[in-house]
């Protein structure tokens, strides 16, 4: 599947609006920064020389405050200026001490504390130096990366645009209207589900509506779609039953290229999977029953669009944990994703408890999950035996607070 995927083509974005985006070329740094030498502290620029000795009394020549130009206090020997954070350094000075360690009285200033040559002055291009590349392509741009590229003054990238996705369900007993449930129907929870999921994950979801177990209906909103989106989520008819027809129509159009697979996981079995149309946009047959929708979106899908996103790291962060019960299972040829809820223990070790029940149904423990539990084909795990997670929630291993 990630091999029928391609990159989207990367586009310029402005940099204020790039968090989340993967840097398609990397970014380079006009300028030093800090631009010019200056102050880490409130206190009095100086020549290190002059207060090797304390206490030293020096003559106050002058202040300098942030956003003041370069240049215009000079320190001489046996001088000192009063300086703030961010200031420039004066012409002459070589070191701060700061304010609490001084006493100021009649244009005159005593140092109270010997300051090394360098101290509490931020050099120019401390940080970064004019040319530098500042991030390699490839660089997902967090909340941090945002504030570099401010500085830098770079204020447009180069990235790959977000994937805009395709969310339709397919089912005659689905029903999105509010009110009361008409008899043998349920509501469609797996398009909202999907929708919030992918927005989670930073791509564009657009939500093309329930299109009903009818191969013709869906044959028409497969191709429409395929002609507008970047990759297309359908959920429900891949399974075995005679209105399973998603299978069917992918076949139909994708040709070769469909395929419809038994997945030997659990939750998450049945899948069908083609690209369609002339722009071969990926179309995932997600199954129907709603654990399975969301756990196969995690499996294939979720990689697939991070992978087209410009993502090098595809999938969920991957940890140990401790079972704090046993994860008992049948020996089906089946690897099986159990829900869990994980929490750290008194010795620090990182526990893993079920977060409900693991039928394939059974929403709300997934919703209630912190990370998937990988359970190798077998009798299952005993309390105390380790266990791989993905994690699906990183906040639930904040820090207190
Ligand atoms: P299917 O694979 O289409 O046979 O669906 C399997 C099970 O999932 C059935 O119980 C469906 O009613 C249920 N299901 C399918 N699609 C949805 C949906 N969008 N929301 C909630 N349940 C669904
Ligand atoms: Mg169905």
């Amino acid at each position: 599947m990630l091999a029928s995927c391609r990159r989207l083509e990367p586009r310029e974005f402005p940099a204020a609006r790039a968090l989340g985006l993967v840097l398609a070329s990397p970014v380079r740094s006009a300028g030093d920064i800090p631009p010019f030498a200056n102050s880490a502290m409130d206190g009095y620029a100086l020549r290190s020389a002059d207060v090797a000795g304390v206490p030293s009394k020096l003559h106050e020549v002058g202040v300098v405050v942030a956003g003041d130009p370069p240049g215009t206090v000079v320190v001489g020997e046996g001088e000192a200026a009063r300086i703030m954070t961010g200031a420039p350094l004066p012409a002459g000075a070589d070191a701060v001490c700061m304010v609490e360690h001084t006493r100021s009285e009649d244009g005159w200033v005593m140092i109270e504390e010997a300051v090394a040559r360098g101290t509490h002055v931020r050099p120019q291009g401390d940080d970064i130096r004019a040319g530098d590349e500042v991030f390699v392509a490839g660089t997902c741009l967090g909340a941090p990366h945002v504030a570099v590229l401010a500085a830098v003054g770079a204020t447009k990238v180069l990235a790959y645009p977000r994937p805009r996705v395709g969310v339709l369900s397919t089912g005659d007993e689905l029903v999105s209207a509010p009110g009361p449930l008409p008899p043998g129907k349920v509501r469609d929870s797996n398009r909202p589900g999907l929708l919030a999921q992918l927005r989670s994950d930073g791509f564009e979801a657009a939500d093309l509506g329930t299109v009903a177990d009818d191969a013709r209906a869906l044959s028409r909103a497969l191709t429409e779609a395929a002609e507008v989106f970047d990759a297309v989520l359908t959920s429900g008819g891949v399974s075995m039953g005679d209105r399973d027809l998603v299978k069917v129509v992918l076949e139909q159009l994708g040709g070769e290229q469909a395929c419809w697979l038994q997945v030997a996981v659990k939750p998450a079995k049945p899948l069908a999977f083609s690209t369609v149309g002339p722009r071969g946009v990926p179309v995932f047959g997600l199954p129907g029953n709603p654990v399975s929708a969301l756990v196969s979106y995690e499996l294939f899908a979720r990689p697939a669009l991070r992978y087209m996103a410009g993502h090098t790291r595809l999938g969920r962060p991957v940890l140990r944990a401790v079972c704090d019960e046993a994860l008992r299972r049948q020996k089906d040829g089946k690897l099986h994703l159990v829900r869990v809820r994980v929490f750290y223990g008194e010795g620090r070790d990182l526990r893993a408890r079920r977060s409900g029940g693991q039928g394939s149904h059974q929403l709300r423990s997934l919703a209630q999950a912190d990370a998937l539990a990988l359970v190798p084909d077998g009798e299952g795990l005993d309390v105390g035996d380790q266990v791989e997670i993905w994690v699906l929630d990183l906040g639930a291993l904040a820090a207190a607070g």
